[in-house]
């Protein structure tokens, strides 16, 4: 929970809120009204409260707060549009949202931990330091801030920022609790992505709990021995744990599941690795309308030293994919220009 001088609000769980509040709001229906104010109406202090008594916005005033960051820079991509947000928290670390636009609608790629303890090889989020999670409040003040400055709803979240979020499965499932509930912030629970490099039990706990969101994962490699060089912390396990567990969410959930293949020029960018990963999908009976295949050329940054694939080899690896009846994209970068892309989060 974020720790200020006065609690925050958005930290608290609506369903908590009753008690929480019970000193100062006696009606459950004035709390209603008022988890209707932060998550549907989404008004950013207790004075647009309008159908509250000033009492009560008073003394609400003096206990809590409704938000957290202190500061926000915005960066704006002359290539696509596409916004970063980097975000003060009230314990002076830095973390970042993505704002990326199309076709007249919003998503929206958001931390979940302030660095990353994963830490993969290619991944610049990773690079920074970890130091905690963020709070459920934190998390949700990033798209709601987004929102507010863009005015409009969002229509769709990636958990694809900053951090490993199933590392912060707690807060992950209470934000997306809020995100999907009817009376709180009303996203379709299919226009919500959850991405991980593998964290085997939460992702299971993801799909027993029937939130019914996408899952991704990021898997990168063919073998486990390629794996394990770019993410040496694989908690242990090996690709085809990961691909019986996505075989899981699937049959579980029968949501939609991305398998995420970073593409790295001249390490995992063959014809081999992809006959190899079209023969893994099979034989883990996931090559299924309902799974899709995102490629994603690597993004360069100063840190690493792997490169992007030539334009041949990306389409020859789709190729070799699509002609194994696998359902495959090649996902463009969005906003290179301002540090906004896949695996560029980090302090530029
Ligand atoms: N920790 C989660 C969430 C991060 S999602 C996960 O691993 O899935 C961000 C996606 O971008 C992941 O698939 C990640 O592996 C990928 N990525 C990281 N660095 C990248 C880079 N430099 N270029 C392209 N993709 C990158």
């Amino acid at each position: 929970m974020a720790k200020q001088k006065k609690q925050f609000l958005l930290d608290i769980e609506p369903k908590q809120l009753y008690s929480v509040l019970k000193p100062i709001v006696s009606e459950n229906y004035r709390t209603d009204q008022i988890i209707q104010w932060i998550y549907s109406k989404k008004v950013l202090d207790f004075e647009g409260f309008t159908n509250i008594s000033k009492d009560i916005r008073g003394n609400l005033e003096s206990s809590f707060t409704l938000r957290s960051f202190t500061n926000v820079i915005k960066d704006e991509s002359i290539l696509d549009g596409t916004v970063r947000y980097t975000f003060r928290t009230y314990d002076n670390k830095y973390i970042y949202a993505v704002c990326l636009p199309a076709d007249n609608k919003k998503t929206v790629c958001i931390s979940t931990q302030v660095g990353c303890p994963v830490s993969c090889k290619f991944c610049l989020s990773g690079k920074t330091k970890f130091v905690r999670n963020l709070s459920r409040g934190e998390i949700l003040e990033e798209i709601l801030h987004i929102e507010n400055d863009i005015k409009e709803r969002v229509s769709g979240i990636l958990f694809m920022g900053m951090g490993e979020p199933m590392l912060n499965y707690k807060n992950l499932t209470s934000v997306i609790k809020t995100l999907i509930s009817k009376k709180e912030m009303n996203i379709g629970k299919r226009h919500i992505t959850v991405s991980s490099m593998g964290i085997i039990p939460a992702i299971k706990n993801l799909a027993n709990e029937m939130y019914g969101v996408r899952f991704a994962l990021s898997l990168h490699a063919t073998d486990d021995k390629q794996r394990t060089k770019i993410i040496p912390n694989n908690f242990g396990t090996t690709i085809s744990d990961l691909l019986n567990v996505c075989k899981y969410y699937l049959k579980k959930t029968s949501s939609r599941v991305t398998i995420e293949y970073i593409l790295l020029k001249d390490f995992n960018d063959t014809s081999t690795d992809a006959h190899r990963l079209a023969r893994l999908m099979k034989t883990n009976g996931l090559v299924n309308p309902s799974v899709q295949v995102n490629l994603i050329p690597y993004n360069e940054t100063n840190s690493f030293d792997y490169k992007t694939p030539l334009q041949v080899s990306i389409l020859n690896f789709k190729k070799i994919l699509k002609l194994n009846g696998i359902t495959v994209n090649i996902r463009e970068p969005k906003g290179l220009d301002i540090g906004a892309a896949c695996g560029q989060l980090g302090k530029k």
